[in-house]
């Protein structure tokens, strides 16, 4: 009789929730555009446009952040009672920009875009940056009154649809988009096989596989004028539909997009969560920020893995383990502080990481030897540097392509993550 009550209690308190949530978003999207610009040391937020989208694909009950990763949040108030309606964490290419020389001589201008559940009564909204001692500071705040005629409709999407797979309703599901870029109208069959492929490469990994039905993933089948991906040391430039190109900051491997608000058209025209670019192109490279989009090449022989760990970077606001490459970054992170990601640790507030997983016996930091290959612990050597910064496993694919595992520590993070969109059910 007690769990009886106790049920009956349970589930009219989330009827209750539900019914708040109701009366305060109607249920679509407000897409917020605006100009990310600065250096090294100083940025600026101007806001370009308000968008009204037709369905938010977010989840209905975690509407505030419980993982507050990113270096940037926005956050929605009530513009009478003050309340937080809802808060995100994300990051963005403009942050990673800072960290290269080139800010340190020159500014710059991004396209970025937040969106939130679209609201019933007027709202403050808010965007920050997490500073390099990790507070959030107020970049830009406004006022956004609903009934605005200023808040203009969503463009109509001429593309057709392909449907991956879809699973469950958009609030229960973590909604992904793949948009082509460089397939030409007559390469649109080659784009729907890489589509397909893309779902079993990112479900052919764990914990991705064993969460299949929780995922919806829609391609929305927009063309390019020519085909390919652009490539500014071969003096390739094809018109394709986002402007993908790799030399990202000079660096070969890294291929991403400017034209994030042409890119936030295309994607408008599904429910989504998570934005996912596949290039035509066989050369390797790609890139993955958390909450903004990830980009991979859609047919190089590394695609499962690469697909994977831009995914773990956009999906699940995971860094990178490896130290042996060659990036664009000068002091990507700062040693004496502990970074958001979940999965680097540089000690200062270790408890806050995957201590839990690690056996009582097993030293902290962890011999890097093969002795231990397989156990989590704490090993030296992670996020572009050798030193100062320490990675859960030996290997994950985080790190290198060698095992195609993904280490505890990241698969824990991921798990949460689709737990967080899915409402755990
Ligand atoms: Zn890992």
């Amino acid at each position: 009789m007690k769990q009886f009550t106790l049920l009956f209690l349970l589930s009219l308190s989330l009827l209750q929730l539900r019914a708040e949530t109701d009366s305060l978003f109607t249920g679509e999207t407000l897409r917020i555009d605006y100009i990310h610009s600065g250096t090294a040391s100083d940025e600026t937020f101007a806001l370009e446009a308000l968008i009204r989208e037709a369905v938010w694909a977010g989840p209905q009950h975690n509407l505030t952040d419980a993982m507050h990763y990113g270096n940037h949040r926005v956050m929605m108030h009530d513009a009478d009672n003050g309340s937080l309606l809802f808060s995100r964490g994300y990051s963005s290419l403009f942050a990673e920009w800072q960290t290269t020389a080139e800010a340190g001589q020159l500014v710059k201008a991004f396209e970025e875009t937040v969106v939130v559940p679209f609201p019933v009564k007027p709202v403050l909204v808010s965007l920050w940056s997490r500073m390099r001692d990790t507070t959030f500071s107020l970049k830009l705040r406004f006022r956004v009154d609903p009934d605005s005629y200023f808040i203009r409709p969503a463009v109509s999407n001429p593309w057709e649809v392909y449907e991956v797979q879809v699973s469950r309703p958009a609030d229960q599901a973590v909604d992904i988009v793949i948009i082509p870029d460089g397939f030409t109208a007559g390469e649109m069959e080659l784009f729907k096989k890489a589509a397909d492929r893309f779902a079993d490469n990112l479900f052919g990994f764990e914990p991705f596989g064993r969460h299949r039905e929780r995922f919806n993933i829609r391609a929305v089948l927009a063309p390019s004028a020519e085909s390919g991906v652009a490539i500014p040391a071969d003096g390739i430039w094809p018109n394709t539909v986002v402007s993908s190109s790799f030399y990202t900051f000079d660096s070969e491997r890294y291929c991403m997009t400017h034209d994030h608000h042409r890119l936030r058209d295309l994607a408008s025209a599904v429910p989504y969560d998570q934005i996912y670019i596949l290039t035509n192109t066989k050369k390797y490279g790609g890139g993955g920020i958390y909450n903004f989009y990830c980009l991979s090449s859609a047919l190089n022989e590394s695609s499962p893995e690469i697909i994977v760990h831009e995914f773990g970077h956009g999906f699940a606001g995971l860094g990178d383990e490896y130290y042996d490459s060659s990036t664009s970054y000068e002091s990507f992170y700062r040693l004496d502080i502990e970074p958001w990601e979940p999965n680097i640790t540089t000690l200062v507030n270790f408890d806050a990481k995957w201590k839990h997983l690690i056996d009582l016996n097993t030293p902290v930091p962890t011999p890097d030897e093969a002795a231990w290959d397989g156990i989590t612990g704490v090993y030296e050597g992670g996020g572009y540097v050798p030193k100062g910064i320490y990675r859960p496993s030996r290997d994950c694919l985080m790190h290198t392509f060698k095992n195609d595992l993904f280490c505890q520590a990241c698969s824990e993070a991921i798990e949460k993550m689709i737990f967080f969109f899915t409402d755990g059910k």
